[in-house]
């Protein structure tokens, strides 16, 4: 595809290039923009790939996203408490993909012990990619999808905004900083945290952070537990694998005590991929889910944020079940067509569609975590393998978001710096906290910008796809 790219050099050229570089990245380090490298030694910190200069952003739909994301909140968590419609989005995908069977089953279970004052968090991120028409004009923003368990990078894009600032004054830059939008992100998910925990209401309780085996992303998990700390020094932190829950949890009248210690709020930065698992830990995690303590995200707030659920919301009518018709108009314009794949004739005519015009549409399976989506030739060949088959069930296919290309330059640790185009992605944070009954805590809670190399279908940056950045409102 042709794309026509942008310059927002600020000052860049190829003789300070290398220069400014070296720089940043000396900031980006004293910032902890870091992160545990998979092939060194576990004390060693590297930076994280970022970009050189902020990425201007249209104002328009920049505060489009901040403005939406409280709707999107109350939606996600109603869905999170109706069994039905989890139950009519998700009764096809359950049955051919393991994975999503498991968390529905625990949701079903705990479900049924009707606890309507049970509260659970989101720390949520909407993703977003600006979306040009075919003559490369941008004409809107598009979702690409909704995050609700270890949503990542609210801890350490505050600092990404700082980067920025520094870079741009090294630049000569004059006047620039409102232009910057303030981020409290990290803040804002502690806020989110300790509210939680206030509602559960026993001082003596902590926090507990299920985290993998290496957390290769430690220093975004540290920024928000000191944020925590710097807001509410009596809590306390505890950070355990599904490994040592398995040992060290247990229930007690319905409290969840983790090394003798009562849990308030389980907040999960690992769980959101079928590798995270061993199949004990499915009953760590059904434990954790049947007690009292509030989960971030609950079962039911995992699979709201499902793609299948995804798609479900953009079905006509379907909308308008959660919020008021005008503030439902004003939602949708975000959202792109989207279409299940399921054994009936929507199901085959959404097929035909993919098929016939691959370049237009993305082939999603139920999976987060980067790499499993599929673009082009892929689109066809896949689905022309699957269409007979249930496991067609298994995926979405999603109209492909037409992004307009910028150039910057990703900073990429040892490799020498180089100007080209990219394409930047918005995450809007959201944090909700309620139950049932009532809502105790709805508001936007920052942004993130990541940004990925044009030739690249992929934004994950520590997974090695995409590059912190910040944007430069225009
Ligand atoms: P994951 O849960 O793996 O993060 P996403 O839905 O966020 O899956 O997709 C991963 C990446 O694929 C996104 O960051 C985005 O760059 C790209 N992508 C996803 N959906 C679309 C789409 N409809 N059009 C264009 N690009 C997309
Ligand atoms: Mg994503």
């Amino acid at each position: 595809m042709e794309r026509h790219i942008l310059k927002t050099s600020y000052g860049i050229v190829d003789e300070n290039l290398q220069s400014i570089a070296e720089d940043a990245i000396d900031f980006a380090m004293f910032k902890g923009i870091t992160m545990r490298p998979r092939n060194l030694s576990h004390d060693t910190r590297v930076p994280l790939p970022f970009c050189l200069v902020p990425s201007k952003f249209p104002s328009r739909w920049f505060y489009l996203a901040r403005e939406l994301q409280p709707y999107l909140n109350q939606v996600l968590l109603d869905i999170a408490h109706s069994r039905d419609v989890l139950k009519e989005c998700l009764s096809s995908t359950i049955e051919v993909d393991e994975f999503t069977s498991n968390i529905y089953k625990i949701f079903e279970a705990v479900d049924r012990l009707d606890r309507t004052e049970q509260s659970s968090l989101g720390l949520l991120r909407s993703d977003y990619l600006l979306n040009m028409d075919d003559s490369g004009n941008v004409i809107g923003l598009k979702q690409v999808e909704n995050n609700a368990i270890a949503a990542s990078f609210g801890g350490l894009a505050p600092s990404v905004r700082h980067l920025h600032e520094f870079v741009l004054e090294k630049l000569g830059q004059k006047a620039f900083h409102h232009l910057l939008p303030e981020n409290e992100s990290d803040y804002e998910l502690a806020r989110g945290l300790i509210a939680a925990w206030d509602v559960y209401d026993n001082p003596s309780s902590i926090i507990l952070f299920v985290v993998e085996e290496v957390t290769y992303n430690i220093c975004d998990q540290r920024a928000l537990e000191y944020a925590i700390l710097d807001t509410e020094k009596d809590v306390e932190i505890l950070r355990c694998t599904f490994k040592d829950l398995r040992t060290s949890a247990i229930l007690r009248d319905e409290k969840l005590f983790v090394h003798g210690k009562e849990v308030a709020v389980v907040y999960y930065r690992t769980g959101y991929v079928p590798e995270d698992y061993e199949p004990i830990d499915w009953e760590t995690r059904f434990l954790m889910e049947k007690s009292r303590a509030i989960k971030c995200p609950s079962a039911g707030l995992h699979l709201a944020c499902s793609k299948r659920v995804q798609a479900f919301l953009t079905r006509e009518g379907i909308l308008e079940r959660f919020l008021p018709q005008d503030i439902a108009d004003h939602v949708r314009q975000v959202f792109a067509k989207q279409y299940s794949l399921e054994m009936t004739e929507n199901g085959d005519r959404a097929i035909k569609l993919g098929l016939e015009n691959p370049d237009k549409y993305v082939l999603k399976p139920e999976r987060d975590g980067g790499g499993n989506n599929l673009y082009g030739e892929d689109v066809k060949t896949t689905l022309d393998r699957i269409k007979s088959t249930e496991e067609r069930m298994a995926y979405i296919l999603m109209e492909r978001i037409n992004p307009p290309a910028i150039s910057n330059c990703i900073v990429l640790g040892d490799c020498s710096p180089e100007i080209g185009g990219i394409v930047c992605e918005l995450g809007a944070f959201g944090i909700i906290l309620g139950s049932k009954k009532k809502i105790f805590k709805n508001n936007y809670g920052g942004h993130l910008l990541r940004s990925k190399r044009i030739d690249s279908n992929e934004t994950g940056v520590a997974a090695g796809f995409g590059a912190l950045d910040s944007p430069y409102l225009e």
